[in-house]
């Protein structure tokens, strides 16, 4: 053993000397994993040894802090891209928050009914909100829409076939793939048409009595076809189906509650596509609804039936604060109260509005900084997309701070801005740090995102309350 290896701290002293606000498994696991780390890395250079004696409590306290503070922690947005898959999609409603909060603190009505005193069932809390929202006979809610999916693949075409468009065989992010969620749903593929058209007399084609259990059309969310392209509506499709007696399934991928008109695009409602006369219809609950993160069927009772008494129904099942939020978030739909759902509200805001924000932010960091960090601010109007797999291409107004620095490469900034204490995510743009105002709450949230700049920059205290 080199002499220089005795010369380092014993663990309980480095844990020790460690700021006694932070719990001691971590202190003592932090210090553990400094020591071991000084010790090899004095074995490969022995000339290092004072540099890493050195280095030891500083490396120790923040390896500490790192491991005393949620890993799974709040984030500041500035990319401007509303349902970001990476950093949970739809923040919630404060009365969905609420919600979640009363039923989970402490017993709740999850299976209870209150009538007969019996075991109640916890599909039954959106039995009749789904219908009065969709026009749908009945419905239910699942983990995610993936779950959806699989859920009814696996009861409505397990061993038998499902047709479905080559232009359909669509990978959302996080590889969910339309082909192996067919797979594990134990139902054949048949693909029909050709990349770019399909047309209606190919599903029919492809019919055969006894063997085909769905026609399915899946939401090409996240691209759009353009060019020499021919596809199948599902109104189109459930027309079919009705002449066939074969049950028509439409992934809506987002799923909206009002026919939504943005910057060109046009989503439908879910209520026009069920009016069409598809029979299910799936749909997430963290995309264009706005709600916490779960998988809506909506469609024909006896369908729906079917989906809720197969077993994987109970493996895919929601959590009473799931179920809590979805609720709550419907309900606002349901009352008229959707500009409370925060998705909307942040659709909602002018660009004027956001340009004001910004310049409000940049006269922060400014002054936070006091001079300091070299940083040059501007503000700008500039177009970002919504996001979560949602309306691809769609590109809605926003304003952005441009932040330039003459010390530090825009992509130095923003590692920075990501490595921060909250972690801030922006995006960079030739070779500047955008912050995009329309995903930072206004007043609090505003303040903590400009004290984060300034100290990415350089200025303002590092270890200071965010006000
Ligand atoms: C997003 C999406 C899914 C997956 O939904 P999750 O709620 O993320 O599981 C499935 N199908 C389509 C068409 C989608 O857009």
């Amino acid at each position: 053993m080199p002499a220089v290896l005795r010369r380092l701290p014993q663990v309980h002293r480095l844990a020790d000397s460690l700021p006694h606000g932070i719990p001691a498994v971590y202190r003592v696991q932090a210090s553990q994993a400094v020591l071991d780390q000084a010790r090899a890395a004095v074995r490969r250079a022995p000339s290092e040894a004072a540099a890493e004696l050195e280095r030891l409590p500083a490396a120790a306290a923040a390896a500490a802090a790192r491991l005393a503070a949620p890993h799974l922690a709040p984030v500041i947005n500035g990319t401007g891209v509303i349902l970001h898959t990476n950093l949970g999609r739809a923040p919630l409603a404060e009365v969905a928050l609420a919600q979640v909060q009363a039923v989970a603190r402490g017993y709740s009505t999850l299976e209870w009914d209150t009538e007969t005193g019996r075991r109640g069932s916890r599909m039954s809390h959106l039995d009749t909100l789904l219908p009065a929202l969709t026009g749908a006979e009945a419905g239910m809610a699942v983990n995610n829409n993936a779950a959806a999916v699989l859920l009814a693949l696996a009861t409505l075409a397990a061993g038998r076939s499902v047709i479905v468009s080559r232009g359909q065989l669509v990978e959302i992010g996080g590889a969910f793939r339309i082909p192996d969620v067919m797979r594990v749903g134990g139902a054949r593929l048949v693909e029909v048409g050709t990349t770019n058209k399909t047309r209606l007399s190919d599903y029919a084609n492809a019919i055969e009595p006894g063997e085909t259990a769905l026609l399915l059309h899946v939401h090409p969310s996240n691209f759009r076809q353009t060019g020499f392209v021919e596809n199948v509506e599902p109104a189109a499709l459930a027309a079919l189906g009705r002449e066939a007696g074969v049950p028509v399934m439409a992934d809506l991928g987002s799923g909206v509650l009002f026919p939504l008109e943005l910057a060109g695009a046009h989503e439908p409602a879910v209520r026009d596509v069920v009016a069409a006369g598809v029979d299910v219809s799936t749909f997430s609950g963290d995309k264009l609804l706005g709600g916490p993160q779960a998988g809506l069927v909506v469609g024909r009772r006896d369908l729906i039936g079917a989906m809720r008494r197969h077993p994987l129904a109970r493996a895919l099942r929601l959590d009473k604060m799931t179920l809590a939020a979805l609720e709550a978030t419907l309900r606002l739909y349901r009352e008229g109260r959707q500009e409370e759902i925060p998705l909307w509200r942040m659709l909602a805001q002018p660009p004027e509005l956001l340009l004001q924000r910004a310049r409000r932010m940049r006269a922060r960091v400014v002054r936070a900084l006091g001079g300091a960090g070299g940083a040059m601010l501007s503000v700008q109007r500039a177009d970002a997309p919504v996001g979560g797999g949602s309306l691809p291409e769609v590109l809605a107004p926003t304003a952005v701070l441009v932040v330039r620095s003459a010390v530090m490469p825009a992509e130095r900034l923003e590692a920075r801005l990501r490595a921060g204490q909250p972690s801030m995510a922006v995006r960079v743009v030739d070779g500047a740090v955008w912050v995009d105002l329309r995903t930072i709450a206004p007043d609090g949230e505003e303040r903590g995102a400009a004290l984060c700049l300034a100290r990415a920059l350089g200025g303002g205290r590092s270890d200071g309350p965010l006000g």
